[in-house]
C-alpha cells in the first residue's frame, strides 16, 4: 500500500510539514508551540489522535517554577521534574507548613488537578488528616471518633451544647497524631473493642482533649461522668436533684447504666438531696472500679476510687470550679 507523500506546508495532527527526511519521517513544526523536530510517518497518520486536543510533548512539558492549583484550590509550584511519574511539587506556605509542604506526584495527577494536600483543615475548619493517603490506611472507627471529637468542640450542634467550651489540643488537630496515640492505647493491655474516649474522669475540670487527659474506657465508665454540667444549667440545681412540683419536694435520682435514671427519694431540702446523691455516686464509682479493675488503665481505677462529686455553690447556683 503506497502512502500519499505529505507536501511541505500541509498540517496533519498538529504538525506542520517542513520537509521530508526519508521514507519513514518528516521534519515538522508544532503549530502550538513552534518546536521543530523529526516526526515519524506512522505518528503523523495515526487516526487515533484527536487533532483538536493533541499537544506535542513540549507543549505539555512541566517546567520548574510553573504554578498550578489543585481542584480544591491549593496553590503549588513545580520544584523538580524527575520523570512523568515523579514530580516534586511544593505547596504555598500556610500556618501549618510555614516552609511550604513538599511532596511527589505524577504528571497525570497534575493535569487532573486531583492532588491531596494533607494539611487541608477539612474537619470543622480545624482538623486535618496529616498524611498522604497512599502512605497510611486509617482505621475507620478511629477516624469517626476523631471527627466526632473535633465537631463536638468546633462545630457544635444543639446536642453538643455541653461541649461548647471544650477544645482539642493542637497535636490532635492532626488526625495522624491522634491515630498513633489511639493505637498505643490499644496495645497497652487495657483495651477492649468498643471502648470510648473519656477526658472527664482524670481531670473533671479540664476542657481540653489531649493525650494527658484522655483515656479509652468502656461506655459504662464514660457515661458515669457524662452530661453532669448539662442538666444543671437548665435547672439551677446540681445533677441528681430536681424539683417536683406535683410532690412539692425535691427528687433525688442517679443515672444508672447508660441513659436510665434510678429514683432514690424525695426530700424537702435540696442540700440534703445533693448529699444523698453524692453518697450514691460514690458507691457506684467504687462498684465500677471493682468491676473494671485490670480491664482499664490503673489510673482510671484509682480516679474512680477517689471520685468526688463537684461541690455546688447554693448562692451562685453553679458548681464550684476547682483550680488546677
Ligand atoms: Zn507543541
Amino acid at each position: 500500500m503506497s502512502e500519499e507523500v505529505l507536501g511541505s506546508g500541509s498540517v496533519i495532527n498538529n504538525w506542520e510539514i517542513l520537509y521530508k527526511v526519508d521514507g519513514k519521517s518528516y521534519f515538522c513544526k508544532c503549530i502550538h508551540c513552534g518546536v521543530e523536530r523529526k516526526v515519524f510517518n506512522n505518528q503523523l497518520r495515526d487516526t487515533r489522535i484527536n487533532p483538536i486536543k493533541a499537544r506535542c510533548r513540549n507543549c505539555t512539558k512541566l517546567k520548574v517554577g510553573d504554578e498550578y492549583v489543585t481542584n480544591k484550590g491549593f496553590k503549588y509550584k513545580i520544584e523538580e521534574y524527575v520523570s512523568s511519574t515523579k514530580v516534586l511539587i511544593k505547596f504555598e506556605p500556610d500556618d501549618l507548613c510555614p516552609d511550604g509542604y513538599e511532596r511527589y506526584t505524577t504528571k497525570y495527577y497534575i493535569n487532573d488537578g486531583c492532588i491531596d494536600y494533607p494539611f487541608e483543615r477539612s474537619a470543622a475548619g480545624i482538623g486535618y488528616i496529616g498524611y498522604l493517603k497512599k502512605d497510611f490506611t486509617a482505621n475507620r472507627s478511629i477516624l469517626d471518633t476523631w471527627i466526632k471529637m473535633i465537631k463536638r468542640c468546633y462545630g457544635p450542634s444543639e446536642k453538643d451544647k455541653a461541649y461548647t467550651d471544650c477544645s482539642v489540643c493542637e497535636d490532635w488537630h492532626n488526625f495522624y497524631n491522634f491515630h498513633r496515640w489511639y493505637d498505643k492505647q490499644k496495645v497497652n493491655g487495657f483495651y477492649q473493642k468498643g471502648y470510648q474516649i473519656d477526658k472527664d474522669i482524670l481531670h473533671p475540670d479540664v476542657k481540653v482533649y489531649s493525650p494527658e487527659h484522655c483515656r479509652l474506657v468502656p461506655e459504662e465508665i464514660n457515661s458515669f461522668t457524662n452530661n453532669v454540667h448539662c442538666d444543671s444549667r437548665k435547672s439551677n440545681l446540681p445533677t441528681g436533684v430536681s424539683w417536683k412540683k406535683r410532690n412539692n419536694k425535691y427528687q433525688v435520682s442517679i443515672k444508672s447504666g447508660y441513659n436510665t435514671n434510678k429514683y432514690l427519694c424525695l426530700v424537702s431540702c435540696p442540700k440534703e438531696g445533693y448529699e444523698i446523691y453524692k453518697k450514691e455516686k460514690l458507691k457506684s464509682a467504687r462498684k465500677l472500679a471493682d468491676k473494671w479493675e485490670g480491664l482499664v488503665v490503673p489510673e482510671i481505677i484509682s480516679a474512680l476510687r477517689n471520685y468526688k462529686s463537684p461541690e455546688w455553690d447554693w448562692v451562685a447556683n453553679e458548681y464550684i470550679k476547682e483550680v488546677f
